[in-house]
């Protein structure tokens, strides 16, 4: 499985939706409740069926630390520009501090807020021993020069310093970040602290980063189809899939499950939406659009109104852009059996009712996009041991963690007749809960 699920490296953002310098899809409108809004939603939930006692709740539901900075850079034109930065820790009770950190003009502290808490049930869920972070600058990082982007890194890890470190808070890619952001980030940590790889994840190979880290996020996505394939009858060489955003996620998955036997029949972003039944080759899309090609220029697939992507038949739809794309007004578009996260907080509580009453199957974020966090756990280990494991060694072990997790929640979800999504809460929550009761935090 190891070897099939194996494709090559290439540098590209975590989690971004804007493969190529392409922007968000912007065919079906993002909905109008917030990230924060979703996963409170989820949290509220679970605790509820758990009986958390209130003040056990209050403390997973808000963050330990928030820390807003400025972030000044001198722009190549010789002006100032300040922007501002966010860092926030959620829970720490199960290990150091994770997660990404994003470059979006979108950023802003609800967001990342939402985001740490996310990180905390989904670093619980895959059973990795660090707790829950994000972070952000409020940039409009795609039309940004690189020069500006290194200034902004750096001068972002100069306010946050204090709070980071290999075993307080390690950051990560996300949206418009990428292994580049990370080497910079490293090296300024490394200025005020000395040289402490550890202190960063997603960094690139040639600074100590780890052999499939870039690919992880997309390739846990597909450990999990896998998983779950049996329950639907489905099989590699009889499943069409749509990928929504062809950032990191999107087109790893794409290429990894295309490299399984699947068919790629529809694909989006920022600048449209293309469609071909044959299937769409994702390696020639990738290739296109490094030669500076528009996604709906791709031929042979047909462009399509990315509104229109959401209603192709297809078997699993993988949502791989930002927050908020499948909400109450969509929803019902999708013609798909399964859906499988890899962006996080893809869809809103109000889409999720209309996906269970459609009977989609949908495996969510906090444990489909998990592949990213866990070999961030790896790459992190593996800099504390000055030592690197091969790529076969980082996936197979990226498997044995993608399938504990999918099997422990499927079994809650089935033992107590509740959606992956509930089952995974709760089993992250409880998790976090019995860390926190026995470091003595909480009663
Ligand atoms: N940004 C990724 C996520 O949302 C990865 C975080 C990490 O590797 O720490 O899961």
């Amino acid at each position: 499985m190891a070897d099939q699920v194996t494709a090559g490296e290439t540098e590209r953002a975590d989690g971004d939706p804007r493969a190529a310098g392409s922007d968000e899809p912007e065919g079906p409108q993002r909905a109008e409740i917030s990230n924060y809004d979703i996963v409170q939603h989820h949290f509220r939930q679970a605790a509820e069926r758990l009986d958390l006692p209130d003040d056990v709740a209050e403390v997973l539901s808000s963050s330990y630390r928030e820390v807003r900075v400025q972030v000044p850079i001198k722009l190549a034109d010789g002006r100032t520009q300040v922007f501002t930065g966010y860092r926030v820790q959620h829970n720490g009770a199960r290990g150091p501090y994770k997660g990404g950190v994003r470059f979006h003009q979108d950023v802003d502290l609800d967001e990342v807020r939402a985001l740490a808490a996310l990180m905390t049930w989904k670093t619980a869920i895959a059973e990795v021993p660090f707790g829950g972070a994000k972070g952000g600058v409020n940039c409009p990082a795609t039309d940004l020069q690189v020069a500006d982007k290194q200034r902004i890194a750096r001068s972002f890890i100069d306010k946050i310093e204090k709070v980071i470190g290999p075993g307080r808070d390690i950051p990560a890619p996300d949206v418009n970040t990428d292994a580049q952001t990370m080497a910079w980030m490293m090296d300024e940590y490394g200025k005020l602290h000395g040289h402490t790889p550890a202190c960063v994840t997603g960094k690139p190979i040639a600074l100590e980063g780890s052999y499939g880290r870039e690919a992880a996020t997309g390739r846990g996505v597909v450990y999990l189809y896998r998983e779950a394939a049996p329950a639907l009858g489905l099989k590699p060489s009889d499943t069409r899939v749509v990928v929504q955003g062809f950032g990191n996620v999107g087109s790893w998955a794409a290429r990894i499950i295309a490299g399984l036997g699947a068919r790629i029949v529809g694909v989006s972003d920022a600048n449209g939406a293309i469609r071909r039944d044959e299937g769409i080759d994702p390696d020639a899309l990738l290739r296109h659009l490094a030669e500076g090609g528009l996604l709906p220029e791709f031929e042979p697939a047909e462009a399509i109104d990315p509104g229109e992507l959401l209603e192709i038949e297809c078997d699993v739809f993988i949502p791989a852009a930002l927050g908020g794309m499948i909400h109450e007004r969509n929803a019902d578009r999708l013609n798909c059996r399964m859906m499988i996260e890899g962006a996080n907080s893809p869809t809103t509580p109000k889409a999720d009712e209309i996906l269970e009453e459609k009977g989609v199957y949908v495996v969510p974020d906090v444990m489909a996009n998990a592949g990213g966090v866990v070999v961030s756990y790896f790459e992190w280990v593996q800099n504390l041991q000055h030592f690197r494991w091969d790529e076969r060694e980082v996936n197979d072990k990226l498997g044995g963690i993608m399938r504990r997790a999918y099997r422990s929640v499927a079994q809650r979800a089935q033992d107590s007749d509740l959606s992956l999504r509930s089952a995974a809460y709760e089993l992250g929550i409880e998790r976090v809960v019995e860390a926190s009761r026995t470091r003595g935090y909480i009663a």
